[in-house]
Parts: C-alpha cells; sequence; structure tokens
C-alpha cells in the first residue's frame, strides 16, 4: 500500500500525522498536486471548511483531488473535513465551496455557540467498543442519499458518521482523544480499496 496523505493546508493536520505514525502507517503531508502522487488515502482535516477551500484553489489542490475522489480514492474527512466531502451544505458562507462526492446535506456549526463544544462516546458501527469522540464546532449530517451508509448518530439521533463506497465522513475529532479505532477503520478501507494515485 501507498502512504496515506494528509491535506496539511490548515487545521489539525499533525495530530493525524502522529497517529497514523503510531499505527506504523506510511504518511505523506498534502500541500501541492504532486504530493498526492502515488496515495493510497487521504485525510482532510478538522480546521475552518472555509479556509481549506480557498487554500485547496490557490495551491491547485481541489480540481485533482475532486478527481480522485471520482476515480474511487479512499477519503476520510473529520468535522471541516466531513463538510469538504458532502455534495450539499447549510450555513455555509456565500462562495464557499466543497470537493463533494458524498451524497449528503452536512449543516455547518450545527450545535450553535451556546454547545459549541464537547466530549462523549459513541457506537460506531463497524468498531466492536465505544469511541472517543470531541465535537468542536462541529457540523451535522442533516440528510443522506440512498447509498449512504449511516455509521454513528448522537442519542438524540443526530447523524455523525457516514460512509458511502470509500469515502467515510465524521462530525467529530477523534485525533485528539487519542482514540485511534477510527483511524484503523480507515486504513482498512485503504488496504482493501488498493488504490494508488497516478497524479
Ligand atoms: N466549523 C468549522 C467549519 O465550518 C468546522 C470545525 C472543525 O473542523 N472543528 O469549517
Amino acid at each position: 500500500m501507498g502512504p496515506i496523505g494528509v491535506l496539511s493546508l490548515q487545521g489539525d493536520f499533525r495530530e493525524h500525522l502522529e497517529v497514523l505514525n503510531a499505527l506504523s502507517v506510511p504518511t505523506v503531508r498534502v500541500r501541492t498536486p504532486e504530493d498526492l502522487a502515488g496515495i493510497s488515502g487521504l485525510i482532510i482535516p478538522g480546521g475552518e471548511s472555509t479556509v481549506i477551500d480557498k487554500l485547496s484553489k490557490i495551491y491547485e489542490l481541489s480540481i485533482p483531488i475532486k478527481a480522485l475522489v471520482a476515480e474511487g480514492l479512499p477519503v476520510f474527512g473529520t468535522c471541516a473535513g466531513l463538510i469538504m466531502l458532502a455534495n450539499e451544505l447549510l450555513d455555509a458562507t456565500e462562495s464557499q465551496e466543497t470537493f463533494g462526492g458524498l451524497d449528503v446535506v452536512v449543516q455547518r456549526n450545527a450545535f450553535g455557540s451556546q454547545v459549541d463544544s464537547f466530549e462523549t462516546e459513541l457506537d460506531f458501527k463497524g468498531i466492536a467498543r465505544k469511541i472517543s469522540a470531541a465535537f468542536i464546532r462541529a457540523p451535522i449530517v442533516s440528510s443522506v442519499g440512498p447509498d449512504v451508509d449511516i455509521l454513528s448518530t448522537l442519542p438524540n439521533g443526530q447523524i455523525v458518521a457516514v460512509r458511502q463506497g470509500n469515502l467515510l465522513g465524521i462530525s467529530f475529532h477523534p485525533e485528539i482523544c487519542e482514540e485511534y479505532a477510527v483511524h484503523e477503520y480507515f486504513v482498512a478501507m485503504c488496504r482493501t480499496a488498493k488504490f494508488a494515485a497516478s497524479n
């Protein structure tokens, strides 16, 4: 398997690199189109989706990432990364765009300013124990298309993790909770997909 790329323009990409290092998975920091060559998966970190959108255009990464998503590259988006994978947004800024690929509607900053951060434990389909999750000005998935598998919800039913084919999107941050299970789940997806980006 080739390395897993971590989009390293803005946000908590260092924490994702640390988790992959702890799992002994080879990594590459993705900052230019050339960095995408040979990757077997890509992580889009949490941060600020409007900034990741702008920087990915400036660094000429937006078009090649969209193409790789369409070709079936396994991609894992956390929080702002989930926003970047959504086909449709609620509460986007006026010019905000996403890479898209996930047939979901994602609402940004869904918990409002009163409860903007919290930690909890979640059931996650495909992981045999509860996982630790930190929500930070988090989005939620407000609706899903027919091919989208819901992997985790909050007790009130709000959808916080989804998968569609090789795309995995979660509202929260396991990488700041010393929680490696979701990354292990994604690494297994990459091993199964055996994708090697040719850019
Ligand atoms: N609210 C942020 C956004 O819209 C996401 C927050 C996060 O990634 N922790 O991009």
